[in-house]
């Protein structure tokens, strides 16, 4: 049965079902009950349309007008049995047209959400592509620099230790600022090439646990923390996160980075690595009682080049926070920041977590057992 002839079936049965439900409720109501035949026209309309609702109306007056001399099969017309049926058509057409105007409308809408929707794909597909293209292109140009920078390098290292007696004070001058320009070059593109990768990278999931991949980041800073003299401390009470291990390593690796490097020099720095449950995640911060940052520039400081104090910072390059960004992106986590300006602030990173050993963990590393398990 195609479907239009089905939505017009479906009104000729809905008025026959309010036909028999009126003749069982006849002994109750001793007239026809209008309200049936109505919600019959209500459900038709809805169904299918204006057509089968004026249908359901038409076999309804039918009915009545057929069987108007039969008291014993409901639809008797009765008393005032005429007007009766012309006010029921007049409310059920206005009642039909207005069932009928909300469905098409109805209709449209989730027609326009569709195509709206088909559009955000579009876009989003396109968006994508061009990315891609953008960062492949991002990725061969910091590859074919490599090359002519080492050369570069490789001549201003050769003229810098063969020739110093030879070379004025300006061309010494000139040499370094080319040594330090090209060495800056050099780590930017390093830095960079680091960030595309990361769009190639396949991320694994597997159970990382945060205590060890802490002691390893903790590890290769070893001599940074020890010539500022700084006061480690680890409580992770949750250790346990769905991630890839390499992953959480280097978004470790930047923050606790970070927080060595924008300390503030009148005070003892004070790193402090953490971890809560917030289920079904887990959520881990790195803090520190640093320079800070003015919470106007908390979001920019996670894009690309984006630096704040570059006269603090010659060696940054700006990319350290958009790889832990796009780290955690990857992980399926969520990365932001807390901070006040002068006072220091709270890097956290939240991934899946992981079930917890049962067996409690050590809940506080401070700095001396941090310098036992380096030593170890
Ligand atoms: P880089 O460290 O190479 O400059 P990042 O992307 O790691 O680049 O950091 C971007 C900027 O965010 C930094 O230049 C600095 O201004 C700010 N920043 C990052 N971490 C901290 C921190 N712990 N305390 C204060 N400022 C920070």
């Amino acid at each position: 049965m195609s479907p239009r002839i089905r939505k017009y079936a479906v009104a000729l049965i809905t008025v026959a079902l309010a036909w028999a439900v009126d003749i069982l409720l006849e002994e109750k109501f001793s007239e026809s009950s209008a309200g049936l035949y109505l919600a019959a026209a209500l459900v038709s309309t809805w169904q299918g349309g204006l057509g089968p609702g004026l249908l359901a109306i038409g076999a309804t007056i039918g009915l009545n007008l057929a069987f108007a001399n039969h008291r014993e099969l409901s639809l008797a017309v009765g008393a005032y049995g005429y007007e009766r049926i012309m006010l029921f058509t007049g409310i059920a057409l206005v009642v039909t047209s207005l069932v009928d105007r909300i469905r098409r409308n109805q209709q449209q809408l989730a027609d326009l959400n569709a195509q709206l929707e088909d559009k955000v794909k579009q876009r989003t597909a396109a968006l994508n592509e061009s990315n891609r293209q953008l960062e492949a292109f991002c990725y061969t140009l910091a590859h074919d620099w490599r090359a002519p920078l080492r050369a570069v390098e490789g001549v201003a290292n050769l003229l810098a230790s063969e020739h110093p007696p030879k070379l004025d004070a300006d061309t010494t001058a000139a040499v370094r600022r080319i040594r330090n320009s090209a060495e800056r070059m050099g780590r930017l593109i390093l830095d960079l090439l680091a960030y595309t990768d990361l769009s190639r990278e396949d991320f694994q999931k597997t159970v990382v646990d945060l205590n060890s991949v802490t002691r390893k980041v903790l590890c290769v800073y070893s001599d940074e923390i020890e010539r500022a003299g700084a006061e480690i401390s680890v409580e992770l009470p949750a250790t346990r996160v769905m991630a890839d291990p390499a992953g959480v390593e280097r978004v470790l690796m930047n923050l606790v980075a970070n927080a060595l490097k924008f300390s503030r020099p009148d005070r003892r720095l004070c790193v402090r690595i953490c971890s809560e449950k917030e289920p079904p995640n887990v959520r881990v911060s790195v803090v520190d009682n640093g320079i800070g940052i003015d919470s106007r520039y908390c979001e920019r400081i996670f894009g690309v080049f984006e630096r704040l104090s570059p006269q603090d910072n010659r060696t940054g390059t700006g990319i350290g926070l958009a790889i832990v960004k796009r780290s955690v992106e990857k992980m399926g986590g969520a990365v932001g920041v807390e901070s006040t300006l002068g006072k220091g602030s709270r890097f956290w990173f939240s991934l899946g977590a992981a079930p917890q050993p049962s067996e409690s963990l050590p809940s506080q590393v401070t700095t001396e057992r941090h310098r036992e398990t380096v030593e170890a």
